[in-house]
Formats: C-alpha cells, structure tokens, sequence
C-alpha cells in the first residue's frame, strides 16, 4: 500500500470513527447517569468504566488526544472512587465534566496531534462553564412565551427560536428546551444530530406517557419534562446538565515556599474551575486559613520555619479546622516519611512534579467527601441553604473578622410575605417549592464570600461581609424584584409571592445585629411588604 492509500485509508477510518462518537458520548452519558443514580452499583461502575475506557484507547488511537485524555481522565476517576458516602453532587460533576471535554472535544475545531495538557482538557471543561446560553423551542405555546424572561431571573440568557434557526456548528447555547413535537418534525437521531449541536437536550411535551418519554429518548434527549412544569424544575435540570456550579467551587489555599510550584498549582486548581490562594510563609498561615476560608490546606513538607507537618499539626489543634483536609506535596519520595506524615495528621500525600489530573482528582475527591460531612450537619435539608445554628455561627466569625479588618458587614432577615395564604392556597408542598426558589435566587445573586442560612421556617439571614448598607440594600433590592416576577405554578394554578427584608449595618455585637434587622424587617412589614428597610435605631 502507498502512502497515499494509507492515508486515505486513515481519513476514512476517522471518518468513520467520528461518525459513531455522537452514539459513544450518548452511551457514556447514560452510564453516567446511571452510575450517579446508584453510585454504589459495581454493575454501574463497570459498564461506565468500559465506555470510558474503550474511548481514551480509540480516541489516542484516532489521533483525537483531547478527547482520549478527558477518558483517561474518568477512568483515573473510577480507579480510585471517592468513599460511597462522597459520591454526590461534585462526583457527578466531575464525572459530567470529562463528558462534557469529551463533547467539546469532538465539535470544536480540528484536532492537532500533539497532547494536550490536563490544564488544556480543564480549560476546555471550564469554557462550558461560562456558557449559559439557552434556547427554547417552542411553536405557538403560549406556555413559553415568558420563558426567557423567567430564566433570566436564575442567570441564564434564553432566546426562542425555531428549530431551523440553531446552528449546527458552534456552542452557541450552553442546552437547548425543545417541544418533543417539534424535535421528532426534525428526524431521526442520525439526521437530527447533523442539523443540531450536540449540546444537551431538554425535550418537554404535553403528554408525560411511557410513548413518548420513549420517544424522548430515542431521539437522544438528556431530559424529559411534562408540561406544565415550575419554572424552578427547568432551572435545576439546566444547572445539572450545563454543570453550573453554584458559587461553591473547591476553595484550596496552598502553603508552599517556591513561588513557581505555588503558582503552577494554582493554576492548574483555577483551571478546574477550583478557587485558589497562596501563602508564601508558613509561619503567616493562620490568618488567611481564617479569611479564606479553604475546603483544603495544599501543603508544601519542606518549608523553612516551619516544615509542612508542623503546620498542619498547629492548624488541626484548632476545634474548627479538625475536619479540614490536608494534602501534602513535596518532593520527598520516602516511604517511610509519608506513611509517618498520612499518620500524623494529614489527608494525603503527593510527589511533586505532581500531574495535573492527579493533583486535581486527588483534591476534588477529598473536598467532596469533607463536604459531604459537613452538610450532613450544617445545612438545612429542604433548601440546602446554612442552617441555624451554622449561619449563626458564620455571623459570629464575620463579625469578629470585621472588627478586626475595620470593614463594614451588613446583615439582613428576610421574611417571606402571607407565606400562610401561599400554604393554605396551594399546599405545603408548593409553599416548599417557594423557599426553594427563594434559596435559589438568593445563591445566585449573592457573593460567595456571602453566608445565606435558613433562619427559621419562611426567615432567611444573611451575611455580607465587606457590604455598608447601601450596597447590601442594592443586592437585595434586585433579588426582591427578580423573585416578585417568578411564576410559582402549582398544575393549573399560577401566582407569585414576594419578600421583605430588614438590613442592619454596623460594628454592633450578633445579638444586637439580629434585634436591629429584625426591628427593620417590621418595619418593611408594617408599611406594607415586598420593601427593604434600613435599620435607623431612632425609630
Ligand atoms: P407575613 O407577611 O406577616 O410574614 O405573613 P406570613 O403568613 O408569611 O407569616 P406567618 O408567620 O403567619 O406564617 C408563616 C408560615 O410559614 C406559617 C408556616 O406554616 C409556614 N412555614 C414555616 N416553615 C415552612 C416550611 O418549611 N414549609 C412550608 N411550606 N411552610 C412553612
Ligand atoms: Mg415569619
Ligand atoms: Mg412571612
């Protein structure tokens, strides 16, 4: 065979092998989703790991490295599974993650033959992050018309368009909501995916039957939604499938004494979509661990004034950081000397030049599973929000650090307004899905550095530090007006609820912080509701 029969005999193959993708990822896709529905199924941890698998072998093999990395990835990821109790919300995002590089990998432009870095498959992975926007199909449903204005209350930018108008070739939209009708008028899976991105589908439809949630199905679509659906529903099946993470991205803070090795690191964290600081000094640790806040201490072993294990042994005497995961890095590759610091008092262990996707997955891995015990005992089980005791807590410390920085912290209480009439009207459980909404709107307006708890039942606290009045008053104001215009359903039933809040703002101690927003928050309720009120203490 000459040279240029192997090389025709090469672009067929690709072709070929390009053309069967499209089905691959599905597959990959459904084992994922298989496996999030019942982590700890080994049948489900092997039919996905064989997917994965038999990818990143084609994919080197078909000269596509991004797309054989980002499999590699998800088989490193299954080798060394997170404790079953860990396998939850950012197991699944991780596993989506590399399936959503995967995607990209095979739409975006032409594969070069060199390798691709992790940090290079994570920036890809990172690029899905941003994109939120979304596109609704739908012919003459009136149900839809309002759509793009509901979502954009939850920070997605929707257009309608018709099926036709979607090009085929870009990642323009983050997912696209389509009318079943209306994708099934558009062909089989073959044509469809020629003529759509392939980009994750939302199909909904008037009739919920097994026909044609099958239908659905069969035309490749990665959720079903039964019409009329709540608006809230729509918004946390597009951050599930278009990954958003809600502003909790792993916090890591970095010890180390070489500015380079901090810096790679640090780098590779914030490529993963992770947050990441660095202190250079050992011996000045303690004051950013308390700012900060991390997930996860990355700890350099040799560090002069104070080596890695000292550090860690000083951070762990204190009550509030002893379930804080620790990671070692360092050159050192004595056994005997890691085994010693793992006993001590760290998480793990890393030998420096560390690999991307290890030090990523190691980290992931054990922020998850920190977090996943924490939650356990400080989040509220309805809205996911900080609960009592913990967003008390969190207004202590923010106090404290206020003082100490001389920086202002405002603090408002939140009530929902006749939450009684939305309970005796619709249910119970439609007053749930209002907090939920409110939870939710208030997680997407607010800063990370920001605490938001469940105070009470229908009550809600937060925290916002670095915020005088005016501008937590601004904040809160936007948050009121856009939860007023969300469209709460229950069947056939339609209406909206609003909030008031009280906002205190000043050097006061807790107790007098939450008596001051609370006589504010009165007050909203007095002159009538749906209003923010400042605490003036002459009233
Ligand atoms: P106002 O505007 O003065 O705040 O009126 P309101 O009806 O909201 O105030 P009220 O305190 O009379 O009623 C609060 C209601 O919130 C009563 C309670 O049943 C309801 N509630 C408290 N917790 C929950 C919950 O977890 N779920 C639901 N659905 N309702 C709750
Ligand atoms: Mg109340
Ligand atoms: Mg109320």
């Amino acid at each position: 065979m000459n040279t240029l029969d192997l090389e025709s005999q090469l672009v067929r193959l690709r072709a070929m092998y390009a053309a069967q993708l499209p089905n691959r990822l599905a597959q990959l896709n459904a084992a994922i989703d298989a496996l999030c529905a019942q982590p700890e199924d080994e049948a489900a941890q092997q039919a996905l790991y064989r997917v994965a698998h038999r990818l990143a072998g084609s994919g080197s093999a078909m000269g596509m490295p991004l797309l054989s990395s980002a499999a590699f990835a998800l088989v490193q990821l299954l080798d060394n599974l997170p404790p079953a109790q860990a396998r939850g919300g950012l197991f699944a995002f991780q596993l989506r993650s590399y399936a959503a590089a995967m995607a990209i990998s095979i739409n975006g432009a032409p594969r070069t033959m060199s390798a691709p870095s992790a940090v290079e498959t994570y920036a890809v992975v990172e690029q899905l992050h941003r994109l939120t926007q979304v596109a609704v199909i739908a012919r003459d449903n009136e149900d839809f018309t309002e759509l793009p204005q509901q979502l954009s209350h939850f920070g997605y930018q929707a257009v309608r368009c018709r099926i036709d108008e979607i090009p085929s070739d870009t990642q323009a939209y983050a997912a696209l909501v389509v009318e079943l009708d209306e994708l099934a008028n558009a062909g089989h899976e073959p044509a469809r995916r020629a003529k759509l991105p392939a980009v994750p589908i939302i199909a909904t439809s008037a009739r919920s039957d097994m026909a044609a949630r099958l239908q659905a199905l069969r035309l490749g679509v990665e959720s079903f939604l039964p019409q009329p659906f709540a608006i809230g529903v729509l918004v946390e099946t597009l951050d599930r499938i278009t990954m958003r993470l809600p502003s909790d991205a792993p916090r890591v803070l970095i010890v180390d004494d070489s500015y380079t090795a901090a810096r790679i690191h640090k780098a590779i964290l914030e490529a993963a979509g992770m947050v990441a600081e660095i202190v250079l000094d050992p011996l000045a640790a303690l004051e950013p661990l308390a700012d900060f806040a991390p997930d996860l201490l990355l700890v350099d072993l040799y560090m002069p004034g104070c080596t890695g294990l000292e550090l860690a042994a000083v951070v762990r005497q204190q009550a509030e950081y002893v379930s804080l995961p620790i990671v070692f890095l360092s050159t050192e590759t004595d056994r005997a000397i890691q085994l010693a610091a793992l006993a001590d008092v760290g998480d793990d262990f890393l030998t420096k030049p560390v690999i991307g996707s290890q030090l990523v997955t190691a980290i992931i891995a054990r922020v998850a599973r920190a977090r996943a015990l924490r939650a356990q005992i400080s989040r509220d089980g309805l809205t996911g929000l900080l609960n009592h005791a913990t967003i008390l807590a969190q207004l202590a410390h923010e106090v404290e650090r206020a003082q100490r920085c001389c920086t202002p912290l405002s603090v408002a209480l939140l009530d929902i307004d006749h939450f009684k009439q939305v309970n005796d009207t619709y249910g119970h459980q439609a007053g749930d899905r209002v907090l939920k909404s409110l939870a939710r709107a208030l997680q997407q307006r607010l800063r990370a550095s920001d605490g938001i708890g469940r105070y009470g039942g229908e009550e809600f606290l937060v925290v916002m530090p670095g915020a005088d009045a005016p501008a937590a008053r601004r904040v809160l104001d936007d948050v009121r007006e856009r939860f007023a215009q969300i469209h709460h359903h229950d069947g056939p039933l339609r209406w909206s609820t609003t909030f008031s809040a009280g906002i205190v703002s000043s050097d006061l101690p807790v107790a007098s912080l939450i008596n001051g927003a609370d006589a504010a928050l009165y007050t909203a309720k007095r002159r009538g509701r749906n209003r923010i009120v400042c605490y003036n203490s002459n009233e």
